[in-house]
């Protein structure tokens, strides 16, 4: 069992200031392009619809931010699949709970850091229908949000990664909520 305590940050901020700041689509679909999720999995572009358009329909974003630290050295394998592992497992429960503030704020929607992972192979590969579409969220940079901006900004907090194979100081979970005009 990998030990490690985690602590939650959050921020809402407007939309509109979100998006001026903090969204540039061209630059993280370009991004998306030279992923090899890029047309494999649903939640990944290219897509159906105009990224701007959600944007422009919600009011408010709603940050949430974990970040993992590990206690010890871990139950072994390389950084990266200590990493996989860690924020698979929390990532999992925080879509959960996100999911469960979808259905109490009407209209609302939920995005997630990284392609979904709800299933071992994306039914997209196959050409077949999103099989958990009630699950299966967006990364909220596969619409054109640049995470690490977001998290300084409104949260004051530095996204740190893996170098030279060595785990950083604390692992960053981010989501969104989208949160839609009061009525
Ligand atoms: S739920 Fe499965 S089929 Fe749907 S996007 Fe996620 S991985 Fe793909």
């Amino acid at each position: 069992m990998e030990k490690y305590s985690t602590e939650r940050f959050s921020a809402t901020c407007s939309a509109a200031d979100f998006t001026s700041s903090c969204v540039d689509i061209p630059k993280f679909l370009a991004f998306c392009r030279d992923c090899p999720n890029y047309g494999k999995n649903w939640m990944c572009p290219p897509f159906d619809f105009d990224p701007a358009d959600i944007w422009r329909s919600y009011e408010k974003v709603r940050l949430v931010v974990l970040q993992i630290k590990l206690e010890g050295v871990g139950e072994g394998g390389n950084a990266e699949e200590r990493a996989f592992r860690i924020i698979g497992g929390e990532k999992k429960k925080l879509l959960l709970e996100l999911l469960e503030e979808e259905k109490k704020i009407k209209g609302s929607l939920s995005f997630f850091a990284g392609s979904c992972k709800l299933c071992a192979k994306c039914a997209r590969e196959d050409g077949l229908p999103c099989r958990r579409p009630e699950m299966a969220r967006h990364s909220i940079e596969s619409i054109g949000a640049d995470v690490s901006a977001a998290l300084k900004k409104y949260l004051g907090l530095e996204i740190c990664w893996i170098k030279d194979g060595k785990m950083p100081e604390y692992l960053t979970l981010a989501a969104a909520l989208l949160l839609p005009p009061e009525k």
